[in-house]
């Protein structure tokens, strides 16, 4: 159950990170509701990725599953781990354009001006809490509501 679980969540991350950066202008409701950069969002779904392949090589080592289901399963987690690794290594470089991300972001908030910005972002250590919290996931400090005005 657990397996199954876990493969449509690396179904849907593939699905995901298939997906180009910024094509979801006309889906506004279906994206994230912070803005993550393109390099912390890689680096967490490596993260899952290599949970789920130690959840899978743990379900393998109970019997749960054949040998033949674990390797094409492992081959496509580690596959997808190597993809993610790449991707994070090209959006490495686009640093150099941050001026050009940071505009385009601005201009994603600024047409979602009905609900107010909501950052979850750790003033302590600076990780971006991908939902809301009221402490941050890294390091534990509080994350506090800054009031803000209409
Ligand atoms: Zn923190």
């Amino acid at each position: 159950m657990l397996l199954i679980i876990g493969v449509l969540i690396a179904i849907g991350l593939a699905a995901f990170v298939a997906t180009p950066l910024l094509s979801a202008e006309g889906a506004g409701s279906s994206t994230l509701p912070v803005d993550v950069t393109p390099l912390a969002d890689l680096k967490r779904r490596r993260l899952v990725v290599y949970e789920n392949l130690k959840d899978l090589e743990f379900e393998y080592q109970a019997g749960k599953i054949g040998t033949q289901d674990f390797q094409s399963m492992r081959q496509n987690y580690i596959g997808e781990a190597a993809a993610l690794m790449v991707a994070s290594q090209e959006a490495e470089p686009l640093r150099e354009n941050d001026a050009v991300i940071e505009q385009e972001i601005a201009a994603r908030r600024a047409s979602r001006k009905g609900q107010p910005p909501q950052d979850y972002n750790c003033p302590h250590c600076g990780f971006q809490n991908p939902v809301p919290v009221k402490f941050c996931g890294e390091c534990g400090t509080r994350i506090t509501d800054r009031p803000r005005n209409p």
